[in-house]
């Protein structure tokens, strides 16, 4: 929950401006309000019809945050061992676990299946291979299901989309029944589910139905063919709007028409949200050092830069970028820049927005999603800290780095 009251901005009953003061900038602030109210609305929206809302993990992955979702219940949808590690140390349920990916090394797979983890969703026939052999030396069933491309248009930025046949990811969905039969062979393997994931920021979520209908169709087939497929996993990619006029599905209503579609198929659903539940969660809390025009251009220079958000430069992502406390001064427009040596080091370009002096602090709105978790060390500036918030207090989840972090791990 963030919102203005009289001046200042706030994050739940926590004015930014304070937070700003004592933690420093920049800094990533997150409201566990928004978190659990976002989580929610999937959880509760599917009713009595058996799901588990699987948190993409890549999306924010500290550990307060995943240990907050762990301790509502929540599933987790990893992408690496790494990711696994974060989900144990936060206090999450293996058997709610779920692993994306079309790389799976050997080592993470071993670890996976010593962990017991719920589903691979697999993208690849050699993959079947793999985690067959490596469950069989350590005398397990592993659980899979195959993740579908079913072909169909995301209609969101080219670097998040991942449904369509030129795509890296899946196995394609007329080839799918064939795979299921041939992985029948495999001892150590269960044929769980069936899983599809179309893209990320999907804000009109029609492909997403189209996609469902397909994954069902197949699944009802594979049941037909005698197969023991328990679940159908729908993947994330629901978008969050990132500025005023730019309107994105509601959780709820969203989730009751997948309901309505799966009440009678006898599946449990599973959902893997990401950004719909943390992006909106969090702001990139800034300092204005410095303001210069260079002939018709208009400048602000922050302490924030791409090394912090990468979005901006990455996807040419539109944040909104908003005085932590509003002034009586006329509205500017402007390019928001960070130090970060590069032209390509902008959070904002040629940005309406209120007016901005050195010291001033800013916030760069629905920032919670794909934002620490993508920042670097780039031109060694130390990453930020982030600071969760609940109610009327904070707590520090994870320390500004050091100069000395910068170098650790490292030998002259
Ligand atoms: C990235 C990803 C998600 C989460 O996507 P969001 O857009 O953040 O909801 C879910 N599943 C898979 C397989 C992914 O790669």
């Amino acid at each position: 929950m963030f919102s203005y009251s009289e001046n200042d901005f706030y994050c739940e009953q926590v004015p930014l401006a304070d937070l700003a003061a004592r933690v420093g900038t920049p800094a990533y602030i997150y409201s566990s309000e928004t978190i659990l109210t976002n989580y929610r609305a999937y959880d509760q929206a599917f009713g009595a019809l058996p799901h588990t809302v699987c948190y993409a993990v890549k999306a924010n992955s500290s550990l307060a945050i995943l240990g907050l979702l762990a301790r509502t219940g929540a599933g987790f949808d990893i992408v690496s061992g790494g990711e696994l590690f974060r989900v144990l140390e936060a206090g999450g349920d293996p058997a709610k676990v779920v692993f994306s990916g079309v790389g799976k090394t050997p080592d993470e797979v071993e670890y996976a299946l010593t962990h017991g983890i719920h589903t691979f969703n697999c993208e690849s026939e050699a993959e079947l291979a793999l985690i067959d052999a490596k469950a069989e030396r350590l005398s397990l069933k592993a659980g899979f299901a195959i993740r579908v491309n079913p072909d169909v248009d995301a209609a969101t930025h080219p670097y998040i989309s991942t449904g369509l046949h030129q795509h890296k990811f899946g196995i394609a969905i007329q080839d799918a029944p064939a795979v299921y039969r041939r992985a029948q062979r495999y001892r150590n393997l269960a044929a769980e589910g069936v899983s599809c994931h179309i893209g990320s920021q999907i804000l009109d979520p029609a492909p997403i139905f189209e996609a469902l209908d397909k994954a069902l169709a197949l699944a009802a087939q594979l049941r037909a063919e005698g197969s023991p497929i328990r679940h159908l996993d729908l993947g994330g990619g629901l978008g969050v709007a990132y500025y005023e006029g730019e309107s994105a599905p509601a959780i709820g209503p969203f989730i009751e028409k997948v309901q309505a579609r799966l009440c009678a198929s006898g599946l449990t659903v599973m959902v893997e949200p990401g950004r719909s539940i943390v992006g909106p969660a969090g702001v990139l809390l800034t300092r204005v050092l410095y303001r210069k025009r260079n002939g018709a251009k208009e400048f602000v220079i922050v302490d924030a830069a791409m090394n912090d958000l990468i979005r901006p430069s990455l996807y040419h992502a539109h944040h909104e970028i908003i005085p932590v406390r509003l002034s009586r001064l006329p509205r500017i427009k402007a390019d928001v820049v960070g130090p970060v040596c590069e032209s390509g080091d902008f959070l904002a370009r040629d940005r309406e927005m209120a007016d901005a002096m050195p010291g001033d602090f800013l916030a760069i709105c629905t920032a919670g999603a794909y934002g620490f978790v993508q920042s670097s060390n780039y031109n060694s500036r130390p990453r930020a800290p982030e600071v969760l918030v609940e109610g009327g207090s904070y707590r520090i989840i994870r320390k500004r780095e050091t100069f000395e972090d910068l170098v650790r791990g490292e030998t002259l």
